[in-house]
């Protein structure tokens, strides 16, 4: 098996599509001007789908679809279907804003999408504004409830709760995705890339999170899906609801972390809070054999030393401080989720 120099496997493959986006969500990407892209760097469904080959020979099961915003990669229906025919992928998900979702849940079910991850941070449609700055909460809620009406399931939903933005929702939140039959997932805000305002004030911890929950929704654990997923998951104590957090600041989970991201103009990033990657594409693009790329694979997760959370964490409690702005990161909305 594959490992890297922290005896982690490679299982998960998170592929940005696309780094452009119709929201800028004030905790992602709140800057109306970016250098985007050109469509020329963008990788081909084709060598999407060659990579994603590869990672699965090298033990990846689970296959994310994220961004930037997913759907607004044109026919992106195609590349579920060349990629769910994959043999030995387990599992292929898409995270998505939801803002299209109503007028492409059909396509991508039928091009053999199973589940999806719903991005929802407030059920106040002013707040949304605010919060994505572009966004139209009810297009959003349409989105969610005809993907349901196609029978795609799970339905996450991804709230980043942030203190003195949306925390005083994460009730309504629950109550929303109980009343619906929708999962939902709590995110801790992270200093991920470089343009939001992050300071560790800002993020309210796992612990406080369920301690609200509890107050109106008492819980038990599940735990972590795998024993490796990124949430740790709860039920209502009389079994109902489906309901998880993501602590990645207060208790990191690098030690179990089996992630690895391709951007969409191809590099192999081993880290969300990496700062650079492994140019694929000049490889692909250059004629390079199948057993070559395996090989640079393969090189890339043997020295990869990834744990930035869990330094993170020890430089918050060191008291020495810790400032995001010193650690120049690549922009999640160019890495995916
Ligand atoms: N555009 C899609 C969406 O919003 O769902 C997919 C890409 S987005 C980068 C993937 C996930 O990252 C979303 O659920 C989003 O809420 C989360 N995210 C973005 N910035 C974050 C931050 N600073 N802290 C925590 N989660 C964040
Ligand atoms: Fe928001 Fe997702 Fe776009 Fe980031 S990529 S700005 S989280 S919608
Ligand atoms: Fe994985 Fe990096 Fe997140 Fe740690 S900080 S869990 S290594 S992506």
């Amino acid at each position: 098996m594959l490992l890297d120099t922290l005896q982690r496997p490679v299982k998960d493959l998170r592929i940005s599509v696309t780094d452009r986006c119709n929201f800028r969500c004030t905790y992602c990407m709140p800057l109306d001007n970016y250098d985007w892209l050109d469509k020329s760097e963008v990788l081909t469904f084709e060598e999407i789908t060659r990579l994603a080959r590869l990672f699965i020979q090298l033990g990846v099961e689970k296959i994310r679809l994220t961004g930037g915003e997913p759907l607004a990669r044109r026919d992106l229906e195609q590349l579920v279907k060349s990629l769910s025919g994959l043999d030995g992928l387990r599992d292929l998900c898409l995270t998505t804003n939801g803002s299209t979702l109503a007028e492409k849940a059909q396509a991508l079910k039928a091009a053999g999408l199973r589940r999806l991850n719903v991005s929802l941070d407030s059920l106040k449609p002013d707040r949304f504004r605010r919060i994505t700055k572009r966004g139209d909460l009810q297009k959003v809620l349409h989105g969610l409830f005809v993907a349901k009406e196609h029978g795609f399931s799970p339905i996450k939903l991804n709230a980043v709760i942030e203190r003195g933005v949306n925390d005083d929702e994460i009730i309504d939140l629950v109550t929303f995705s109980l009343e619906h039959g929708f999962a939902i997932r709590f995110i801790e805000f992270m200093d991920v890339g470089n343009a939001n305002h992050w300071q560790s004030d800002t993020i309210v911890p796992k612990q406080e999170i369920l301690d609200i929950i509890n107050t109106r929704f008492p819980l038990r654990e599940v735990g972590r899906k795998g024993g490796s997923a990124p949430s740790v998951d709860y039920q209502c104590v009389d079994g109902s609801g489906d309901i998880g957090v993501i602590a990645s600041v207060t208790e990191p989970f690098c030690s179990s972390c089996t992630r690895a991201r391709l951007t969409a103009d191809g590099r192999l990033v081993t880290c969300l809070f990496a700062n650079t990657g492994h140019n694929l594409k000049v490889l692909l693009r250059g004629g390079a054999s199948d057993d070559r790329l395996l090989d640079v694979l393969q090189q890339v997760w043997l020295q990869r030393t990834d744990r930035y959370s869990e330094e993170r964490l020890a430089a918050l409690r060191s008291g020495a401080g810790y400032d995001p702005k010193e650690h120049k990161k690549i922009e999640m909305i160019s890495l995916g989720g």
